[in-house]
């Protein structure tokens, strides 16, 4: 346990917290959203130190073979986890998407390309 460990949720370290909490008398575990009016996105009751469970990895996605690579990930980080991290993994189309800016065979969520596709093909229009 050190000042440096840094809380999952907010990001802030021990140390900030501590230093929070002697300025202010308490410190709120949030993460903020909003540029010309700041709001508070999440918050959490208590800040979190402690390594993520496998429970709490799958809830968030998180496919089991990268489970001890976000064991500390901050929860943005998480939720932002690369394609293959994942349980959803990369969806490919095999098409090209203009809306997306994708070609056939690329990842619509990161951009990797050259992958087999794994969504189902373009619906015919109906009209
Ligand atoms: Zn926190
Ligand atoms: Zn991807």
């Amino acid at each position: 346990m050190s000042d440096d460990d840094r809380c999952l949720q907010c990001g802030e370290t021990r140390g900030e917290i501590k230093a929070g909490v002697r300025a202010n008398g308490t410190h709120y575990c949030v993460t903020l959203t909003g540029y010309e009016t700041v709001e508070i996105d999440q918050e959490w009751d208590r800040h979190r130190f402690r390594p993520w469970g496998n429970k709490a990895l799958k809830t968030a996605g998180i496919a089991k073979h990268a489970y001890e690579k976000h064991r500390l990930s901050n929860i943005d980080a998480l939720q932002w986890a690369a394609c293959e991290d994942t349980i959803h993994g990369h969806a490919v189309l095999p098409y090209d998407e203009p809306d997306f800016g994708t070609v056939a065979g690329q990842c619509i969520s990161c951009g990797a390309k050259n992958l087999t596709p794994n969504r189902p093909p373009r619906e015919e229009a109906t009209e």
